[in-house]
């Protein structure tokens, strides 16, 4: 169990990036889902111990690591947002540089090694390629691969789905759900699929704050009345965003669909009522928040 404790970051600047998060993180796939300039990286990089917290602390299995981060190092798998690759290497080439790096195994063993992580995240057949002919998704798999040399008990990826194709982010999806039979894996993403998909529990960070913790059907059993979904013209838009939380709005053979929340009484017109979705869920709490956060506009 990893328990996060009252984590504050300020950089210079000033910028404060997390605000006092407290979060228990059990075993599992855990998601930490938040938009862009949220924190994600900030509390990962914290939690990988490479980054020290203005304050608060960081608990492993009752061993407090704030101060010693060496200590979770041997424990601990990290695939950085930004995980940069020599492309003119082979992935073989690559990922033995990267266990000589971290000291995985005896120099003799390194090839073994990394042949055998490779077939481990399906990348066995394209070792002897050059990384620069890798796809999105094979350099994310060639990062999971030194993420996971040593068996690390606690897995913790920075949205490593942003940028792959539907199918390649499916692959990885299925790649994570495996390692996290046995250890945690902490997943950091701004795709709300990605938690619908994977995570038992989640947590939504937004501003450096926690907004939610829990399981994704508490989250949409949460959303008190109803989701309704209907088909409108163009310029009946505005009068609708004006008087109803719009959770979606996307174009459906040239007309506007839309998904908006109903707290009580009848539906508007032509509006059918849709089972609530996760990210209804979530776009309703961004909506609260920026609701309380921000100044109403005049
Ligand atoms: P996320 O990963 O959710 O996009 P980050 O943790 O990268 O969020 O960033 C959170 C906030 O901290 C943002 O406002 C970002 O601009 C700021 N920030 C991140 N890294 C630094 C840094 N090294 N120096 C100053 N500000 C930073
Ligand atoms: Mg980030």
């Amino acid at each position: 169990m990893l328990e996060i404790r009252d984590l504050v970051k300020v950089y210079p600047g000033p910028v404060a990036a997390l605000h006092g998060v407290r979060l228990d993180v059990p075993r599992g796939l855990f998601g930490l889902l938040g938009p862009n300039g949220s924190g994600k990286s900030t509390l990962m990089k914290i939690l990988a111990g490479l980054l020290a917290p203005t304050s608060g602390r960081v608990v492993l299995d009752g061993v407090d690591v704030t101060d010693r981060p060496q200590l979770v190092w041997p424990r601990l798998g990290y695939l950085p947002q930004d995980f940069g690759f020599y492309p003119r290497l082979t992935g073989e080439a690559m990922l033995r540089h990267l266990l000589d790096l971290k000291g995985v195994g005896e120099r003799s063993r390194r090839s073994r090694i990394a042949l055998e992580l490779l077939d481990r995240v399906n990348l066995g057949a394209a070792a002897g390629r050059r990384v620069a002919e890798y796809s999105g998704g094979m350099r994310q798999r060639l990062g999971i691969a030194q993420a996971i040399a040593g068996d690390p008990e606690l897995l913790i990826v920075d949205e490593p789905t942003a940028g792959l194709d539907p199918e390649e982010r499916l692959r990885f999806h299925h790649l994570l759900a495996e390692l996290a039979e046995t250890r945690t894996v902490l997943l950091s993403t701004h795709l709300v699929e990605d938690v619908a998909m994977l995570c038992p529990r989640f947590a939504v960070l937004r501003f450096g704050r926690l907004l939610l913790e829990g399981t994704p059907q508490q989250a949409r059993r949460a959303i008190p009345g109803r989701l309704a979904e209907g088909l409108v013209a163009r310029d009946a838009l505005e009068p609708l965003r004006r008087t109803a939380r719009v959770t979606q709005h996307l174009l459906f053979e040239g007309r506007h669909r839309v998904r908006l929340h109903v707290p009580e009484g009848p539906l508007p017109p032509e509006f059918v009522e849709v089972p609530a979705t996760l990210e209804d869920a979530y776009m309703l709490l961004t909506l609260d928040d920026a609701a309380r956060t921000l100044p109403a506009s005049a």
